[in-house]
Formats: structure tokens, C-alpha cells, sequence
């Protein structure tokens, strides 16, 4: 097939163009460069079956030639960059997902939008299934991307609906792994580069939050999966081994053998106080879960910043 990939030179849509490439699929990676950049592709240039498209989605979208599916992951995706960028993210959420599926329209392509865990806000339901609505606070600080992945997805279902597109909603979970920034403030990155770098690791306010982390390659094998199925979600994609942020850091000090201390930094606001995904629906729709556990999916990612630090 011949596959465009919105967001293709950030962390997870570049590991998403590896996996289509080694598929056979030929790929154009559409990016802005707002959060990613070209290094996280460099490995793909001069190749005939890739190429890379400078664009900003919120502005109409041309692309020759055939498309037979896009994935739809651009837009900031880290608390500090959604912080940094509020209006952006509102954009390309909103106008940005209105583009792309006018081009899958016109293409007669597939479409999957690439949601997110944070549709459930502070969840009051725990763990998170699919038919939970959600606690977001639409005027706090994040709610410019919980909000414009709402739109997004409602819009979505409104094309699949309106227009009988074939058009898919994935809510991806925390995941982490290789390409990350390591200033983007997610807390795998924070704590790898602190912990590496002998700084103290930051743990924002007492650390009884939870997270559940999933490695890179499997959240991009369950998007494959639902790509191929003829379910149109939303389906949750996430790793469902729930841990606190203080066991976390505790973890990353003992896998990097670091003599780094814990230092408490202040809670942002609206801080989800704990997260994880239930994934059922994905096992029993897509035959899909997570494989790589929390001790291999570290080892890989500290290997990377070792070596992306220089440490
Ligand atoms: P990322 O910041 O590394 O990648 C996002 C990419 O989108 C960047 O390369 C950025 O330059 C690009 N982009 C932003 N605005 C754009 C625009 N207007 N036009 C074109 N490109 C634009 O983040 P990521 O972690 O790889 O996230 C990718 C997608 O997955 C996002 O949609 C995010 O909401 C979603 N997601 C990620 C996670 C996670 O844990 N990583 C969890 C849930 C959902
Ligand atoms: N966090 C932290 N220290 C950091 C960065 C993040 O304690 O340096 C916490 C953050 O408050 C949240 C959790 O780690 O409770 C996960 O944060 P991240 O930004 O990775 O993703 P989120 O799930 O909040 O979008």
C-alpha cells in the first residue's frame, strides 16, 4: 500500500514508518517539524519506497497520487509541549484532523486517528475501558489537547458516519522508547536523563500517581492491527502493568545504578492521579497485546540516551 503518516518524523510515527516500510509499503511521512525532526528519519533518506513532505496539516493538504490509508499522528504530545504550544495543538487536533480526512475523502483511503488516554481526563473509572466518557476540564491547561482529541475523534466517527469513510480511533496509553527528546519533559525521558546524567530525578508531587508504560514497538503493532481489521474503535492501546511514579523513579535509579537522589517538584494541575488501560477489546478485536515488558523496553531506551547523551 501506499501509506501517509501525519506526524511521521516525531517519536512514534517515525518507529511507525520503520515497521510499514519493513512491511513493503511505501511511505510519505508528513511533518512541520514543530516537536520532531528529520533526525528521527534520517535513516530512510534516498530510499525510493519513502519520502518526506514539510507540511503543516492545519492548511490543506495536497499529496499525488494514490493513498490507500493515513495515520494521523501529528500534533504535540508531551505535557510541556502542549503547554508550550496550546494553540497548535488545538489546531492541529481540530483543523489539522478536518485536512486529513478531507484527503482520505478524496483518496478513498483508510484513516486512523492516533487519540490518546487522555480522553479520560482524571479517570473516575479505573482501569480505563472504551465506553467510559471521561473527567476532563475543558478551561485548565490541558485541555487543549484533551479537547482536541475529543473533537478529533468525534469528527472521525462523523466522517466514518456522514461520508462512510473507513475511519478508526486508537487511544494510545504512555508509551515510551527510543526517540523521545530528552527535554520533552515526558516523565521515561525525565528520569533516564536525570538518572544518567547524575541530576536528581523529579518527581512531581508525591508520587502516588500511576502510569502504565508501553514499549514503542507494540503500540505501533497494535495500530497495524487495527489498521488491517475492519474494527473502527476506539480501542485502548497501552501496556496495562500499572506502576506509582515513585516506584517508577525508584526502578529507573536501580536499572541505571545511578546515585542520583529523589527531589518532589510541585503536581501540574490536573495531573491524571492514576491511568491504565483495560485491553480487552484490543485482545478480542485485534488479537493484540503488549509484548515487551517493562525491564526489556527500559534496557533498549536507556541504551538509546546512553548513547544519544554521550554518557
Ligand atoms: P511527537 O511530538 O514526537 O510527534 C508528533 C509529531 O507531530 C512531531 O513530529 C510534530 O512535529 C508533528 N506535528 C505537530 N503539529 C503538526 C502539524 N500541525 N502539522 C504537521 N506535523 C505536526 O509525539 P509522539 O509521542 O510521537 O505522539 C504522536 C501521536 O501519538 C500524537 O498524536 C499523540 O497525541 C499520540 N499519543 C502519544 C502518546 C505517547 O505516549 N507518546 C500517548 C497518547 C497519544
Ligand atoms: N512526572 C514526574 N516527573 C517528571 C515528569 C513527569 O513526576 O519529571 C509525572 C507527571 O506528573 C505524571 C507522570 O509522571 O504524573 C507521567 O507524566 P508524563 O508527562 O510522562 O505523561 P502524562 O501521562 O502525564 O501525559
Amino acid at each position: 500500500m501506499r501509506i501517509l503518516v501525519t506526524g511521521g518524523a516525531g517519536f512514534i510515527g517515525s518507529h511507525l514508518c520503520e515497521r510499514l516500510l519493513l512491511d513493503g509499503h511505501k511511505v510519505l511521512a508528513m511533518d512541520n517539524l514543530l516537536t520532531g525532526t528529520t533526525d528521527n528519519i534520517a535513516q530512510f533518506a534516498g530510499r525510493e519506497d519513502f519520502s518526506f513532505i514539510h507540511h503543516d496539516v492545519t492548511n490543506y493538504i495536497f499529496v499525488h497520487g494514490k493513498l490507500d490509508f493515513i495515520f494521523h499522528l501529528a500534533s504535540p504530545a508531551s505535557p510541556i509541549d502542549y503547554l508550550t504550544y496550546p494553540i497548535q495543538t488545538l489546531k492541529v487536533g481540530s483543523l489539522g484532523t478536518h485536512k486529513t480526512l478531507g484527503l482520505a475523502l478524496v483518496k478513498k483511503a483508510g484513516f486512523l486517528l492516533a487519540s490518546t488516554s487522555e480522553v479520560y481526563g482524571d479517570p473516575l473509572v479505573h482501569p480505563q475501558t472504551e465506553d467510559y466518557w471521561g473527567n476532563v476540564n475543558p478551561v485548565g491547561p490541558r485541555g487543549v489537547y484533551d479537547e482536541a482529541k475529543r473533537f478529533a475523534e468525534a469528527i472521525t466517527f462523523a466522517y466514518r458516519r456522514y461520508h462512510g469513510l473507513n475511519a478508526k480511533v486508537a487511544r494510545i496509553f504512555n508509551t515510551y522508547g527510543p526517540r523521545m527528546r530528552a527535554d520533552d519533559g515526558r516523565v521515561v525521558p525525565a528520569f533516564i536523563s536525570q538518572a544518567l546524567s547524575g541530576r536528581n530525578l523529579t518527581v512531581f508531587g508525591n508520587g502516588s500517581q500511576t502510569r502504565s508504560f508501553c514499549y514503542v514497538t507494540d503500540t505501533v503493532d497494535g495500530l497495524i492491527r487495527l489498521m488491517e481489521s475492519d474494527f473502527p474503535g476506539p480501542v485502548n492501546i497501552g501496556n496495562p502493568e500499572e506502576m506509582t511514579i515513585s516506584d517508577f523513579a525508584e526502578f529507573v535509579l536501580k536499572r541505571i545504578d545511578s546515585k542520583s537522589s529523589i527531589v518532589h517538584r510541585e503536581l501540574p494541575e490536573d495531573d491524571p492521579k492514576v491511568r491504565k488501560p483495560d485491553i480487552s477489546l484490543a485482545m478480542e478485536k485485534l488479537g493484540w497485546k503488549p509484548v515487551i515488558g517493562l525491564e526489556e523496553g527500559m534496557s533498549r531506551t536507556i541504551e538509546y540516551f546512553k548513547e544519544k547523551l554521550r554518557v
